[in-house]
């Protein structure tokens, strides 16, 4: 035997439910929109920013190979620019180390 009181409740809470699902759902678009919207303007100034450095790629690698050429130590010794050499012999035999560019006139060396 259907009752008439649950069923109107029932249909009611059903009802309701719907509307609140529904306005839930438009909320949520709405929401995305307006986070699309704030993204799509932080990002527009940064993509145009890193559009610049991409445009010109080897101008970034100058710069950067410039800077690890003035990276070279100078003499401890004779302030002469260092040159990479590897030990021939001795304890440190293989290894790398810096060695003053005036070499054999100055032996002054540093460790890489
Ligand atoms: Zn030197």
């Amino acid at each position: 035997m259907p009752n008439p009181q649950l069923e109107q409740f029932s249909h009611e809470l059903l009802t309701k439910a719907g509307v609140t699902i529904l306005l839930c759902a438009i909320a949520a678009l709405l929401l995305r929109e307006l986070l699309r919207r704030v993204e799509r303007k932080a990002t527009q100034p940064g993509r145009s920013e890193r559009a610049a450095p991409e445009a010109e790629p080897t101008s970034v690698s100058i710069p950067a190979y410039s800077a690890a050429a003035s990276a070279l130590p100078n003499c401890p010794a004779c302030d002469a620019r260092m040159v990479k050499r590897r030990a021939r012999s001795g304890v440190n035999a293989g290894a790398e180390f810096w060695g003053c560019s005036g070499y054999p006139g100055c032996r002054g060396t540093l460790p890489v």
